[in-house]
């Protein structure tokens, strides 16, 4: 029997995007990418070269093309909203990197689309749900081994950011990690936020807030403590602890060899995303493929990124009203639930 196989088709050829092109191609035997397409045709010649596959200069045709079964976007954040309204117009399977659009009208506007076809289209590329650490915690918090769940203590930090980075991309492009991947651990969903006011490190060298509190409360009173460093940090390094009533869980360091020498004791740190959660995006990925050849996805969903995004949305106005703001959604469809 011919085995059955995804063929993708990529817009961003980028950094992520020649980085997943290879799990698609090399790694994950249940997809293919057939077409590219990138903003800058010479991103896309370059990366057709690179894994022998063909390029387009047009996003509408590599949707539309007959080569191309499911979409993957790993385009620039501002183009996401765009090409996943193309896609499910379309009818096609479209795994879109986060953040799923700028604002949560837009995310409305994709769920008012997918709702057409009842059925679910989207996948948004929160990868967190898929790394080993943090599925642990959230199997030993619905095995409740820690009780009831009452706060959650998080970091994400970072070396340096490309240029042109703003405040508001260390919440829309940052902390979207954590607003998803905090409601997802705890299984409830937001009620307010709040950006706090706090001492500015000296090492930024851009032109932006660093670091950033943030504090997010749920409906039934779970309170979240994130802190945001978006440059200077000493290594990129994710931290998350549960608190729970009756115990703690951590997510684990990375596995990396612990040295003893000249009086120390001492593991390395690492320096970026990809090399932190390259298992993570593997499975994703594998996952996405196998739920579409499957016919049904379970991967995170339109509302899931329509939530990080009311989120994000809230959180950016508290930075700019110095108060809680109040995440305030549309009733979730049926097809969410
Ligand atoms: P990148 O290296 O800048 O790549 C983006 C690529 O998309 C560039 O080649 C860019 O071309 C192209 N592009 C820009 N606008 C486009 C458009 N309108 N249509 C088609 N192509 C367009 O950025 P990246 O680091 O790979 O990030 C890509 C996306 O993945 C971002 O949305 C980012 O937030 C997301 N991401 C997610 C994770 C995660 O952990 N899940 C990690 C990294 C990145 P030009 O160079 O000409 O602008």
């Amino acid at each position: 029997m011919e085995k059955k196989v995804v063929r993708v088709g990529v817009i961003g050829c980028g950094s992520i995007g020649n980085q997943h092109i290879d799990r698609l191609m090399n790694k994950i035997s249940q997809t293919t990418v057939t077409l590219v397409c990138d903003y800058f045709v010479e991103a896309a010649k370059k990366t057709a070269d690179r894994f022998g596959v063909k390029y387009v200069e047009n996003v509408d045709e590599l949707i539309n093309s007959n080569e191309v079964d499911a979409v993957l976007i790993t385009s620039a954040d501002e183009s996401h909203a765009e090409y996943v309204l193309k896609c499910i117009a379309a009818g096609k399977y479209v795994f879109c990197e986060k953040p799923l659009s700028q604002t949560a009208k837009e995310a409305e506007t994709m769920i008012e689309e997918e709702l057409k076809h009842n059925k679910r289209l989207v996948q948004v590329g929160f990868m967190r749900r898929y790394d080993k650490g943090y599925m642990e915690m959230k199997k030993a918090i619905e095995d409740g081994e820690i009780g009831e769940p009452l706060i959650i203590h998080a970091a994400h930090r970072n070396l340096s950011q490309a240029a042109g980075f703003e405040t508001d991309y260390a919440i829309t492009r940052v902390a979207i990690h954590e607003i998803d991947i905090c409601r997802w651990l705890l299984a409830d969903e937001y009620e307010s936020v709040q950006v706090l006011k706090v001492k500015q490190s000296s090492r930024t060298v851009g032109d932006w807030l660093n670091p950033q509190m943030m504090i997010l409360t749920t409906k039934s009173g779970q309170h979240i403590n994130l802190e945001v460093q978006t440059d200077h940090s000493y290594g990129y390094d994710i931290q998350c602890q549960v608190v729970g009533e009756d115990g703690t869980l951590n997510l684990p360091d990375p596995a990396a060899v612990v040295k003893r020498i000249g009086g120390k004791c001492a593991f390395g740190i690492m320096d970026d995303w990809s090399k932190r959660f390259i298992d993570a995006y593997d499975v994703e990925l594998e996952k996405w493929a196998i739920d579409i050849l499957d016919g049904k996805l379970t991967g995170p969903s339109t509302w899931d990124g329509y939530i990080s995004c009311v989120a994000s949305d809230a959180l950016i106005k508290s930075r700019k009203t110095g108060v809680p703001e109040k995440v305030e959604t549309i009733e979730k469809p049926d097809l969410y639930k």
